[in-house]
């Protein structure tokens, strides 16, 4: 049996990838590269370059391989881009799952595992968030994802398309080979463009506010470590294959720390001086977001390993020095 992944050399997609792969999963891999890195995917069983959209080439790709669960991240996931071209995300994310699912119905696929996001809560009511609270996504990216999980469980109810809803917080960090990690342009998280300023690739880091209600005014955040992300893909198979039901889950650490707490972090680890500057606040940014994890520990036996700060700053730090230009195909 073999697992198609979606968006499979992308970040988060990479490094479920390579875990798939390291516990001998035969890994089916489809990515446009419109975002993604042919060289993420290295050492996948196969590599299919296409789009989701293309509902001829997810027939070709269900026809050749045994495929009994898919993993889906293919999907654009920029919050500001997603405001200024709505169509866009509605298209690649929305129109692009119901070709998924179209296809995977036709072909009798019946498991998916999806990659949601916790902007589809949008401005929490309270912390830490559970599975359970409000979704009011406060962006055009947000909804799209909330509308995708909304399709998926439509298409259990109707054809059987059992499903794992992930809702991912902050991911950072990187393999622990150094061999992957995370490249984006262009860039907007946090982590990689602190380390990008510690290597003195940009002048400094851009604080976006310094008045939020929190200890020293910057914005709190749940950091997880991509590999452990990875690993809770895994487990959400593993619970599909035993046929336990659908279900959603928080993936986070359920600790939070803020901008300023992550530069000096940053600053510890890489030993380098990182010069920020104070900007005003960015449009919809919530104060503090942080998840509760409780459910995924319970349920799938998730167990967030690296997702301590030190980890996660050091093994981005790693992939950023080994890799200063990215995987240099831009
Ligand atoms: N942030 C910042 N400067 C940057 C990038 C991000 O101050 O150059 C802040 C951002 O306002 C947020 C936090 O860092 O409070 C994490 O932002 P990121 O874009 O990494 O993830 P988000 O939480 O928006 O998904």
């Amino acid at each position: 049996m073999a697992i198609l992944v979606t968006g499979g050399a992308g970040y988060i997609g990479s490094h479920t990838a390579a875990a798939l792969l390291e516990r001998g999963e035969e890994v089916v891999v489809l990515d446009n590269l419109q975002t993604g890195h042919r060289q993420a995917a290295d050492g996948c069983t196969h590599f299919y370059e296409g789009d989701i959209r293309d509902e001829a080439l997810l027939d070709r790709i269900f026809g050749s391989h045994e495929i009994d669960a898919v993993i889906h991240f293919a999907a654009n996931s920029l919050v500001q881009e997603s405001m200024t071209d709505p169509g866009k995300y509605y298209h690649n994310n929305v129109y692009g799952t119901l070709c998924l699912l179209e296809r995977m119905r036709a072909n009798g696929v019946k498991r998916i595992v999806f990659s949601s996001t916790a902007a589809v809560y949008g401005e929490p009511e309270r912390v830490p968030i559970e599975e359970t609270d409000k979704t009011e996504p406060a962006n055009a990216y947000g909804e799209t994802k909330l509308a995708m999980e909304r399709m998926i469980r439509w298409f259990d109810a109707a054809h059987g398309i059992q499903n794992v809803s992930l809702r991912y917080f902050n991911a950072a960090g990187a393999h622990e080979s150094g061999r992957i990690g995370e490249d984006h342009a262009p860039e907007t998280h946090l982590v990689p463009i602190v380390l990008q300023a510690a290597l003195g690739k940009r002048p400094h880091v851009a604080i976006f506010g310094d008045d939020y209600p929190t200890a020293d005014g910057t914005c709190i955040r749940d950091y997880i470590h991509v590999s452990d992300l990875a690993d809770a893909h895994l487990l959400a198979v593993d619970r599909l294959r035993r046929g336990e039901g659908s279900a959603v889950y928080n993936l986070g650490s359920g600790r939070g720390y803020s901008v300023r707490e992550i530069i000096e972090q940053a600053r510890r680890e890489t030993g380098r001086d990182i010069p920020v500057v104070v900007q005003p606040r960015r449009a919809g940014d919530p104060a503090v977001l942080v998840a509760s994890p409780e459910r995924a520990k319970r349920e799938l036996g998730w167990n967030p390993r690296r997702s301590d700060i030190g980890t996660i700053i050091r093994t981005a730090w790693a992939w950023h020095t080994a890799h200063p230009e990215g995987y240099g195909d831009r």
